[in-house]
């Protein structure tokens, strides 16, 4: 046995067995007379006597061994069985060896019989044998040993039997001896049961053994207080016949709030939480938030804080994002683009998207409606993860307010106050929608009638519509305008297929065309047969191709000399042609036709804001009878102007006069009057704080003249690019080169070469719409001071001009366009000057050898790629200005092509160098080049991180510049620009590669 070890089963309870027994009946445990019936009485006897311990104890006997057939019953009280099937009974007992006995040989018995009688209550004393059941026949296992009599020990026997399954309230156990000598000592009867338990936070309560010896009685278990069962888990046992508890199934958990401490589930202390009963401790309440109550399943959130639907308990609470920081915008006729840098608090959470809230405004403070479902957002209105949304399809000349709200999971939860930053718009002009109802009201032969509804969007008033047709086969169109609503168009071909598409014109342009309208006349009718037949006889044709050529030409001859005394331009269908004033012999007539008189009781004068080339420019309000008084610039003619000077600055208004578009600065009109009229002046509209200009109505010999212009709050591009350095996005940059261009292809279109094309001569307003200006003819000579005398006679802007204006004053488009290349290049740099210090001779020679301006910092490649197109040496090589329009349009549409590493601007293609005069590399010291790009104030930030010399200088890289403290982003990229170009140069030079 040594050595023999049990280890416990995990499923069976054998501490339990002890106990697992239901004692119903003990006569051994019974101190008074136990009164069982006896039958015949002379049988069964109670006897009292001591048990092996000296314990008293009552016991019946009988011994009829002497007389044959002995029947001698004994029967137990009734003993209630409650609820167990599975009765127990064990008997102790010592029974005589009948060969101990002498004499008893055929009467002598040495077993006796066990019988039981199921009743569900007590029936009486009498004993029917009939009625019993027989368990079995009990023999002696021990019986007197063989020996002296006097030595001979009574042995105890005890024998178990089992009866069941039971069905009624209790039974009567009989014992009949039919002739043996026996002492009944103990008669215990028993059932088996699992007495309660808990097991897995489960109570398992009292459970009966089943009836069979094999049988297993599941038991479900109770979830303790405060546990629950585990989902799909419900917890079970089984009872077996022993009064064993085996094979626990599933279990209960504690409830959320709750945790498990031994058999019991305990509350979450305060400041703690357990949010489900799967979690299996507390856990201490996530960042800004509390409890102060036990058994919390969660934490509450602080004030202001807040935890959206989907947040699970365990994560902080968190609180609604700060604004978005840095709006800026971008207007584009009725498109209105917003840009904005991310909240500087997100309020904890990474869910932060942004939503627009578009209104439009009366022109009243706080009168703003929602803006409705007829406008566009792009790529949407809310949700938006990006920082950027165009919003599309504006009301044209309409002020609107946008607003931008970061939002994150608990905005909505929020009451505070939404938190948003906004910006006021007003859109600029544009042109219609399209035609797009047209209605075929007659078809003849030669002629059809047509008729159409007017565009959903006119943006403004429509003067008149363009019909636009052509035959079907050959696709040469003609174009008819009407005032109206309908039109008749005539001289068309019987059978013919014509394709018909009208637009609409307003003061913003043309609209798009609306969709194609295919028409077939109808059919030749007889008679007309002379036509047919002439127009297959060559004689006929030649002569009369022979006389309307004749009177083309004698049009086109009276023509050209009636315009050189009256300007008569010849205007082509579908096209206004830019007509010189200088054509006309007396330039009064010019500017009769072309700008509008003004009644200078109308004008108001603010302030001065410039000087021009022929007097003050002020700012000031004209009020015309039945409109809205309107910002203006007004420019005057200086005291004592001469009829030369009078002519010449009133020129610009009769070319500005003849132009109308949204990127060219508008002419409003002019005065004229006479000096009575000047007199008026201090009395009415205009203010007396303006004594300087009054004085040239008051004391000027000629007529007093002023050009009222609309109002370009921002004045000069360049100046206002300067002062706003490093500010804007480079998709706002784009969008002012994008109007730039758009004014361009206008006045190119129409014939109009500007020839002084240059940041400095475009104008900004409010809403950062760059319009060209500077129209006067005389103003590259005499006006910009930009413009040299170069050796081929007259003044050029040197810097901005093509190389074939300079040398063979070959000005044209193509010229213009090389200008507007160096304005991107202005505008990109933030109004750096062209070429730097760099002298013009050096300029004219750098470009003739191939030289090109470098990339500006943080350029985007495609930009400069579009500048080097522009400064192609070949003048039909460059961009016209249509196509440089719509290659700006598709990179505002793709902002993404426009998106440019800090610091990885391209290389030039051929980089700027000097070789003939100072150049970077010609610099001696750090600050010398410091002050030439006027940045001396950071000689001693240069100084001090130990670059002294300039090779060290160029060797920097952005971050380097940046780790000097120099923090304006304008100023970085001055700096940087300047490096690559020195870096460019001294590579060149030396063929000395700097690393970077
Ligand atoms: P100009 O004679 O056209 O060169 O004008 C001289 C200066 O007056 C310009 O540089 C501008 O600063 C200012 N200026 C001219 N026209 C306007 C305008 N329409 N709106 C605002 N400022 C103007």
């Amino acid at each position: 046995m040594c050595g023999l070890s049990v280890k416990p089963s995990p499923v069976r309870f054998n501490h339990l067995l002890l106990l697992s027994l239901v004692i119903l009946l003990d006569s051994k445990a019974q101190q008074t007379e136990l009164e069982w019936i006896s039958y015949p009485p002379n049988g069964w006897e109670e006897i009292s006597g001591l048990d092996e311990n000296y314990t008293p104890i009552r016991t019946y006997q009988v011994c009829q061994v002497m007389e044959p057939n002995q029947n001698n019953w004994l029967r137990t009280n009734w003993i209630e069985k409650g609820n167990a099937q599975r009765i127990f009974v064990e008997l102790k007992f010592t029974l005589r060896d009948c060969n101990s006995l002498p004499g008893v040989v055929g009467t002598c018995k040495e077993t006796f019989n066990l019988y039981y009688q199921e009743t569900d209550s007590e029936v009486g004393r009498s004993l029917r044998e009939n009625q019993y059941v027989k368990i079995d026949t009990i023999a002696a296992d021990e019986s007197f040993t063989q020996g002296d009599l006097g030595e001979r020990k009574m042995k105890l026997n005890t024998e178990v039997r089992i009866i069941g399954p039971l069905s009624r309230r209790g039974f009567y156990l009989a014992f009949q001896d039919v002739g043996a000598c026996i002492a009944l000592v103990s008669v215990k009867v028993y059932y088996k049961k699992c007495w309660s338990i808990i097991e897995n936070l489960a109570t398992f309560p009292d459970t009966v053994t089943g009836s069979e010896f094999s049988s297993l009685v599941e038991v479900e278990g109770m979830c303790v207080s405060d546990a629950e069962e585990e989902a799909e888990n419900s917890p079970k046992m089984h009872c077996s016949a022993e009064g064993e508890w085996l094979v626990p199934i599933g279990k209960c958990i504690c409830k959320a709030g709750f945790h498990q401490k031994g058999d019991a589930c305990e509350p979450c202390g305060r400041g703690f939480y357990k949010s489900s009963s799967q979690d299996l401790q507390c856990s201490r309440c996530p960042a800004h938030s509390f409890n102060d109550r036990e058994g919390s399943w969660r934490c509450d959130c602080e004030d202001g804080y807040y935890r959206a639907l989907s947040d699970p308990p365990s994560v902080a609470c968190t609180r609604p994002p700060s604004a978005p920081q840095n709006l800026v915008y971008n207007i584009n006729q009725t498109t209105v683009s917003l840009e904005w840098s991310p909240p500087a608090d997100t309020g904890g959470r990474n869910d932060v998207t942004y939503r627009v809230i578009c209104r439009r405004c009366s022109w009243e403070p706080e009168e703003c409606v929602p803006c409705g479902p007829n406008v566009g957002y792009s790529p949407a209105q809310s949700g938006l993860v990006d920082t950027y949304v165009t919003i599309l399809d504006l009301l044209a000349h309409a002020n609107y307010t946008f607003e931008v709200e970061a939002v994150n999971g608990v905005s909505d939860l929020s009451r505070t106050q939404r938190l948003f930053a906004a910006v006021s718009i007003a859109t600029g002009q544009a042109a219609p929608s399209q035609v797009s109802e047209v209605i075929k009201e007659k078809v003849q032969q030669r002629s059809i009638q047509l008729s159409w509804q007017e565009p959903h969007q006119p943006n403004g008033v429509i003067t008149e519509y363009e019909i636009k047709y052509y035959e079907k086969k050959d696709r040469i169109y003609s174009t008819v305008r009407s005032k109206s609503t309908s039109a008749t168009v005539n001289n068309l071909k019987p059978s013919t297929a014509y394709v018909f598409q009208i637009r609409a014109f307003t003061e913003a342009g043309y609209g798009t065309y609306g969709p194609r309208l295919e028409i077939t006349t109808k059919e030749e009718a007889t008679g007309r047969m002379y036509i047919k037949n002439a127009r297959q006889n060559p004689v006929i044709i030649i002569a009369v191709v022979a006389v309307a050529g004749t009177i083309i030409l004698v049009f086109m001859v009276f023509g050209f000399i009636i315009g050189r005394r009256y300007a008569l331009a010849v205007k082509f269908p579908g096209t206004k042609t830019y007509i010189d004033p200088e054509t006309y012999e007396d330039p009064n007539r010019a500017v009769h036709q072309f700008a509008k008189e003004l009644d200078a009781s109308c004008i108001k004068i603010e302030r001065v804001i410039g000087a021009g080339e022929f007097g003050e420019v002020c700012s000031g309000r004209l009020k015309l009878p039945g409109k809205r008084d309107v910002s203006v610039a007004i420019k005057t003619l200086k005291v004592g102007y001469t009829e030369k000077q009078r002519r010449d600055f009133l020129c610009e208004a009769s070319i500005m006069g003849q132009f109308d578009h949204p990127n060219v600065v508008h002419l409003e009109g002019v005065t004229v009057a006479g000096v009575g009229v000047g007199f008026k002046y201090p009395l009415g509209f205009v203010s007396i704080n303006h004594f300087l200009f009054y004085s040239s109505f008051f004391f000027s010999p000629g007529k007093p003249v002023m050009i009222v212009i609309e109002y370009m709050e921002n004045g000069s591009l360049d100046g206002f690019l300067r002062k706003h350095d490093g500010q804007f996005t480079v998709i706002q940059l784009v969008g002012m080169l994008r109007g730039i261009a758009a004014g361009m292809r206008y006045l190119s279109d129409m014939g109009y070469v500007h020839r002084d094309l240059a940041a400095r001569n475009i104008l900004v307003n409010s809403n950062l719409v760059c319009k060209v200006s500077d129209f006067g003819l005389s103003r590259v000579i005499d006006d910009d001071p930009e413009a040299v005398y170069t050796t081929t006679g007259g003044k050029i802007p040197v810097r901005w001009t093509a190389p074939e204006a300079i040398q063979y004053r070959k000005f044209t488009s193509a010229s213009d366009v090389w200008s507007y290349g160096i304005v991107m290049w202005e505008v990109m740099s933030y109004g750096e000057r062209p070429y730097w210090d760099m002298s013009n001779q050096d300029v004219i020679k750098a470009i003739e050898e191939g030289y090109r301006l470098p990339a500006p910092m943080d350029c985007p490649p495609g930009l400069h790629q579009l500048m080097l197109d522009c400064w192609q040496k070949d003048r039909a090589e460059r961009p016209k200005f249509d196509q440089i329009v719509g290659i700006l349009d598709k990179m505002i549409r793709n902002p993404n092509t426009l998106k440019t590493p800090v610091g990885t601007c391209t290389r030039p293609i051929s980089p700027l160098l000097d070789q003939s005069t100072p150049d970077f590399t010609a610099f001696c010291t750090v600050g010398e080049w410091l002050e030439a790009i006027k940045m001396e104030r950071y000689r001693d930030n240069f100084t001090a991180a130990g670059y002294s010399s300039l090779e060290s200088v160029a060797r920097m890289s952005i971050e380097d510049v940046m780790s000097l403290g120099i923090t304006l982003v304008g100023h970085q990229k001055k700096i940087m620009s300047s490096i690559q170009t020195m870096r460019a140069q001294m590579l060149h030079l030396h063929g000395t590669g700097v690393q970077v």
